[in-house]
Parts: C-alpha cells; structure tokens; sequence
C-alpha cells in the first residue's frame, strides 16, 4: 500500500493542454455540418469537404505556438460568481467594461471568438476569397465545437481541483473514440441565426448545466473501482502519466454517453447555420461560380451516397467518415496554408444508386434538470443544483 502511495505522488501528471473536441470529434463535427447544409451551399461546402475536415483542427495546432489561442476555445464561467449566465454581459464591449479584457482573455473568451470568426466568414463571402471562407468555415467549426464541451465552461476543465484529473481527454477522446461508431449523427439542418452570439451563449450555458453530471457520475462510477483498476500509468521520458482504465471509461459512459453523443450531434447544426448566416450576411453569394468547374455527375452521386449513409448511420461502418482515415488523422492543418489546389475529398466507395438525402430528425430530448458545478463546489461532497431551464429571459446579461 505504501509502495502504491508512493507511486501515485511520484506520478507526474503532464500539463494539460485542454484542446476541446479530440481530433476526431472536431473532424467528425465539420463533416456532419456540410451535410447538414442547405443545397445552395453544399455543392461548395462538399468539393472541399477534405479541407473543412482537415482545417478543422487548426486552432488547436497553433496553441502550442500562439500563447493568446488558448483562451479562444473555453470560457470558465464559474470565474464569474454564483449567477455567471446573470452577472456576465453577453457582448464584449460590456463584459470587458465590466471585467476588464485581461480578465476575459484569461478565463476564456470562446463566445465572442465564435461571432469574430463568424463576422470574418461574412467579409471573406463579400470579397468572393474562396481561400479563406474554407479555412474561415472550418475554424468556426472548431470554436462552435468547443462551446458544446462542458468542460471548457469551468476552471476545473480537467477535474484538476477535485482529484479527478484526467476528465477533460476521457470525455472528449476517449469516449468518443470508443462509442463514435454506435451514436445516431442525426444533427438537424442548418437554418439562418439572427442573433450568432446569443446562439453560442446559448451553446455555452447548455454546456455548464451538463457540469455537475460531468463530475458527479464520474464519482459515482469511482465507487466501484479501486485505483488500480481505474487508472491505468504509462512511462514515457521519464515520466508517469496516469490516465483513465478503459474498463472505468466503459463504466462512465454507461453514465454519461448519452450526454456526450447529444452535445456531439448538436454542434454540427450551430456550425452549419452559422456558415448559412454568414453567407445570407454576405449577400448570398453564386458558390457555384466560386467552384469554377461545377459539381459533375461523379460529384453529386458520391455526394448523394454520403447523405444515404449519414442518414442510415453508417458513415463509419462504409468508411466515409473522413476522421478515421489515416491521411486526414496524420496531417498537421496549420501547415497546409492555402486551399487553393484542395482536391475532392479522399473517398473511395463501391457506389450503390445514389438516392435523395433525408432530412435529419431531431436529437434526444434535453435533460430537463442540470446540475452546475462550480468553483465554489470544491472541496464539498454537496453539489449546488440549479434550474438552468428558461432562467435567460431576465437578468441573462443581454441588458
Ligand atoms: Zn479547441
């Protein structure tokens, strides 16, 4: 026992680098939102599906260079009191009167990223830049993805401050690694956002209620494990890493899988509506023209191919989820800098008559009761409940 106890304070648990989706779920999101588009859009969207995919990752390949990325992607609301949603201004110029811009950037700015991407996405449909409106797209992309993430609405994004260190991975790799395959990507179709920002806060505030389950039914499965059975230590330059069992994550998403396949499935719908404004914003530009060489005959059928699949779920199964394949998975986004030759997308597929895509249908119900954990929580075996339903009318920060 002692020996063990040893162990455990001689691990070295390697900095976190809190980067949102795993690979997979942010490549997985950009591709399920192109076919969540509408068809004036999608014909563009699906030639450089490749790209959308690829880039999709990009913010989180620069963190390690960027110092000011990091915040991009997270906000940590219980930074801001017992009432975030209330206290907090919902735009920047009265948040960061409030708070000061040095205190937003260091907790977290991921909403008003979301609608600066969104805005830059509108300027680069004006000016007809094919370039950036894909490498725009799929950033966005990643900054809506990271918003439905509840772990990045907390200071405690890796269970860091309650001894469950190793949370943010298992939630947002792990499980999705393991259960991808099994989740209905029925995401709902895209349509035009009036308010972008309201959106994303909407997004942000959904993600912070899934918080106290997210900590709390990883407690709950903890009591049916010992250490040696939950975690599992790998060595490497010295160092021990210490990261969850396979056998705890199986135990975990028995608990929480359903929330992580919902928040999955939901985030295509706000990237792909979120593309939709900015190009409505932008005068609708003919995307057609933008192409060059329009969608032929090859195009649309392994288009129409793909939308049979995603609507049968079986993208995965048919291979035609570009995040598991081994070139998109290898290749690092930030280094291919312009995506003027994009070539379509790396698809190979026997080819079944194409037939007409079918619209999504709409995701599991919303939990009706979320738990919020807070900073205030730690070190307390009690967990604050709150109401988050219909609570944003008044007092939300809009005024
Ligand atoms: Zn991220």
């Amino acid at each position: 026992m002692k020996k063990h106890v040893l162990t455990l304070a001689l691990v070295l648990l390697c900095p976190f680098l809190s980067s949102g989706w795993g690979f997979l779920a942010h490549r997985t999101i950009n591709q399920i939102a192109v076919y969540t588009l509408p068809k004036s859009m999608q014909g563009f969207y699906y030639r450089h599906l490749a790209e959308i995919v690829r880039f999709s990752t990009a913010p989180d390949e620069r963190r390690e260079d960027d110092p000011k990325e990091a915040p991009k992607h997270y906000i940590d609301m219980d930074h801001y009191g017992d009432d975030p949603f209330g206290s907090m201004p919902k735009l920047w110029e009265k948040a960061s009167a409030k708070y000061s811009a040095d205190t937003l950037r260091k907790y977290g700015t991921v909403p008003w990223v979301v609608l600066e991407t969104k805005l830059a996405l509108t300027e680069a449909f004006k000016q007809r830049d094919s370039v950036a409106i894909i490498r725009l797209s799929a950033e966005l992309g990643h900054y809506v993805a990271d918003a439905y993430v509840p772990l990045h609405t907390t200071v405690n994004y890796d269970g860091q401050l309650t001894n469950q260190q190793g949370m943010h991975s298992l939630w947002e790799s792990k499980l999705p690694e393991r259960h991808l395959a099994e989740w209905k990507l029925d995401s709902e179709k895209a349509e035009y956002v009036k308010d972008p920002l309201r959106a994303v806060w909407t997004a942000v505030q959904e993600s912070y209620g899934f918080l106290g389950d997210t900590f709390d039914k990883e407690e709950k499965v903890t009591r049916a494990f010992t250490n040696e059975t939950k975690y599992t230590f790998s060595h490497k330059f010295g160092k021990t890493r210490r990261s969850y069992s396979d056998a705890f994550a199986d135990a975990y998403y028995k608990e929480v899988g359903g929330q992580v396949a919902y928040r999955l499935k939901q985030a295509p719908t706000l990237v792909a509506s979120l593309w939709l404004t900015a190009w409505q914003d932008a005068g609708r530009p003919d995307l057609d023209q933008l192409m060059g060489k329009k969608p032929g005959k090859e195009e649309k059928e392994k288009l129409a191919l793909e939308l049979k699949a995603w609507d049968k779920n079986e993208l995965m199964t048919q291979d035609l989820l570009l995040a598991t394949h081994k070139e998109a998975v290898v290749e690092r986004p930030d280094q291919i800098n312009s995506a003027k030759d994009m070539a379509p997308p790396p698809v190979e597929t026997p080819t079944p008559a194409p037939a007409a895509p079918v619209p999504a249908t709409a995701p599991a119900a919303e939990p009706e009761k979320v738990k919020v954990k807070t900073k205030s929580d730690e070190g307390s075996s009690k967990r604050k409940e709150k109401k988050k339903k219909d609570d944003k009318k008044e007092n939300d920060g809009w005024n």
